[in-house]
């Protein structure tokens, strides 16, 4: 591991370089008093330590916690997931967003039932090889099910370790990167692997936020060079975000009873195969106007009122004004689009789910859209 320098810190004293053994001891004694209580703490099924961290991934813990349980109860081992259809999958990750990594989940227990027998395999080479699993993912499931000393280090290890050593290196870079995975390695060493990568994940997750660190809560204010010298908020060093680009986009809303007029996504776009309403589309809309969309896609005679309101929505990188228009129908409804239940346990886009969430009500109190 490249040998720490000595730097002065603001009072001009010298400090010594963080000690893995050291920060291994402290932050194991922070854990056994301040572990945060997580349903999926504690087991050691590494299957459901997994299903965990997949939710985990661009999702907020409160939103994970409500769905964890439920989706092991539907899908308690791969072989359930692997034989999984769309409709049920896709419902049981409703609200988790993201909805590649679910099928990336399934496409994986299927290669699990064919070569793993339904189990995940003991080494944790092979399981790296399965679809969407990456280093974190790897290191994080078998060192939180087995106890093995391999590196997690998601967003929130990778602030704290960055700021502990004050890390000059952009820390997703080549040199960066290894210098944080060497320190947590050495501090692996010394103490449980289970308790260091969790205990790391919690730090970053509270006191070492990224925004306004509450350096005086954390185990590592004594060997922390961020602290030291006053910088912590100028780690760790990562490339400007780019700005998302706004984009405006107009839906259609029809309902008709306990029903509304949706659409299966079609596979290459985004949320394929979740219900989606009429409209422009996201995250790009079509370059034609709405009247044109309508006249082309819903019969003649159909129209749209003024906007019952709008909404933002973000999609990768678009910043999505969402505007919402009543749709008076008049005539068949024609494919791609049919009657969905709205209170059906079918797979909806969150957008559709937002705008019926805000707007069925306001639509019914008008009159209901179905001439
Ligand atoms: S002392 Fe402050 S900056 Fe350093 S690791 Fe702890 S919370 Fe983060």
């Amino acid at each position: 591991m490249k040998k720490e320098r000595n730097i002065p810190n603001r009072t001009g004293e010298t400090a010594d370089p963080p000690c893995p053994e050291a920060c291994a001891k402290l932050l194991a004694e922070w854990f056994a008093r301040r572990a945060r209580d997580l349903p999926w703490r504690g087991i050691q099924d590494p299957y459901g330590i997994w299903i965990s961290e997949v939710m985990l991934q661009q999702t907020r813990v409160p939103v994970v916690r409500e769905r964890w349980e439920a989706f092991l109860a539907r899908f308690p081992s791969p072989r359930e997931l692997a034989a999984s259809d769309d409709d049920s999958l896709l419902a049981a990750w409703e609200g988790l967003g993201y909805y590649r990594r679910v099928r990336q989940l399934r496409e994986a227990a299927r290669t699990l039932v064919e070569r793993h027998g339904g189990r995940l395999p003991e080494e944790p080479e092979a399981f790296a090889e399965l679809p969407g699993v990456g280093p974190y993912t790897k290191g994080a499931v078998y060192s939180l099910a087995f106890d093995l000393p391999l590196p997690a280090i998601d967003g929130n290890a990778e602030r704290v370790i960055a700021r502990l050593l004050a890390l000059e290196e952009p820390a997703r870079k080549k040199p960066g990167r290894q210098r944080i995975e060497a320190f947590v390695l050495a501090m692996l060493r010394h103490r449980s692997p289970r308790v260091i990568n969790q205990a790391l994940m919690d730090l970053g997750a509270g006191p070492c936020s990224p925004k306004n660190p509450e350096c005086h809560l954390c185990p590592l204010q004594s060997p922390c060079r961020a602290r030291q010298e006053g910088t912590s908020s100028l780690f760790p060093v990562l490339p400007p975000r780019p700005r998302p680009t706004p984009v405006e986009t107009h839906l259609l809303l029809a309902l008709h009873g306990s029903c509304f007029l949706g659409r299966r996504i079609p596979k290459g776009e985004v949320n394929q195969g979740q219900i989606g309403l009429p409209g422009l589309g996201l995250p790009l809309p079509q370059k034609r106007s709405l009247e044109e969309y309508i006249r082309e896609n819903l019969g003649a005679g159909a129209q749209a009122g003024p906007p019952l309101g709008s909404f933002n929505h973000s999609i990768t990188r678009y910043k999505i004004t969402v505007h919402v228009h009543p749709l008076q129908l008049h005539g068949p409804v024609q494919e791609p689009f049919a009657w969905f239940p709205r209170n059906g346990s079918l797979p909806l886009s969150t957008v559709t789910r937002k705008t019926l969430a805000r707007f069925q009500q306001s639509l019914e109190q008008g009159g209901g859209s179905r001439a």
